[in-house]
């Protein structure tokens, strides 16, 4: 009787350049801003959004920066991560997530840090009138932040909140277990249940040409089979848009379905890519398929509004 294979492991012989890639790969908050700080850097040569890229590079930096020293992070306890993953629940459970001593520091510090680059006026104006909010008036800043729910009136404040959000979230995604980690719905981190910001078309070695949703608050990448919309799930009424002329390593993936786009980074063409920065820096082409009626369906706390 042949040996019978276990599916979740094929044999690479066996599959010869068919990729296998894992379901989620988790964050290295060591290397995920200051490679984004570096690439927004190269972004801002020469392009219409210039100062606000150079203003996001500085930042990212400081989200960087800001780790060093700070409280250890903690997880949920086992036993609640165990019983999310059988009821097909993220572990880190962005609805029940209450600020704690670790949180409060990345908050003080990343606005401390804030406070010493360069940058917009909006962007400074909006630094101030957060040094004057009071710790519940930063709480409920978080939660607009965890539900993708950011108020149009104060959408430069929170961009501080978010970046130290997203600090804070990668550190406890890093501490996950990927193998854990269990498809919970489409559209949603396998880790903390949020949105993608992108989705990026991997050069890695073993999932060449494997497609990856990015999470827009923790930077877990997911695995998501190609033309197939990255929110709704469905196979049908997939296009793909571009800047004409454009390097053709960005597009916008559209879906009839559901009337959404997520942007789709070609990285195996361009390791450079970055899921956050090259979503900002290609808000020309939001503004091309927005005319054709797709609304945006991904999440960028560094987009919105636009
Ligand atoms: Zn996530
Ligand atoms: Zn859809």
């Amino acid at each position: 009787m042949p040996k019978q294979q276990d599916p979740s492991r094929p044999d690479p012989t066996v599959i010869g350049e068919v990729s296998a890639p894992s379901f989620a790969r988790l964050p290295d908050p060591r290397t995920l801003f200051i490679r984004r700080s570096e690439r927004l850097d190269v972004l801002a040569d020469d392009h219409q959004l210039g100062p606000y890229l150079r203003f996001l590079s500085a930042l990212t930096d400081a989200q960087h920066r800001i780790q060093d020293g700070l409280p250890e992070i903690e997880l949920p306890t086992a036993e609640a991560r165990e019983r999310a993953r059988t009821f097909g629940m993220p572990p880190l459970d962005r609805g029940q997530f209450t600020s704690d001593a670790a949180l409060g520091m990345t908050l003080g510090r990343l606005f401390e840090v804030a406070a010493t680059i360069e940058k917009p006026k909006a962007a400074a104006a909006a630094l101030d009138r957060l040094a004057n909010i009071d710790a519940s008036g930063v709480d409920s800043m978080v939660r607009n932040v965890l539900t993708d729910a950011i108020p149009m009136n104060a959408l430069a404040e929170h961009v501080y909140v978010a970046a130290a959000l997203q600090v804070h979230f990668a550190r406890l995604a890093a501490c996950l277990d990927s193998s854990k980690l269990v498809p919970v719905a489409d559209g949603a981190c396998p880790a903390c249940g949020g949105p993608p910001v992108s989705s990026i078309i991997v050069g890695w070695h073993g999932a060449h040409g494997a497609r990856f949703c990015v999470c827009a608050l923790c930077g877990t990448l997911w695995n998501h089979v190609r033309v197939k919309c990255t929110l709704c799930g469905s196979t049908k009424g997939i296009g793909y848009q571009e800047i004409e002329g454009g390097p053709g390593t960005v597009k916008a993936e559209t879906c009839d379905a559901c009337g959404c786009y997520v942007k789709i980074l070609y990285q195996h063409k361009d390791p450079a890519l970055d899921p956050v920065a090259d979503d900002v820096a290609t808000l020309g082409l939001d503004l091309l398929v927005r005319e054709g009626g797709h609304r945006r369906g991904s999440f960028n706390p560094f987009l919105v509004g636009y």
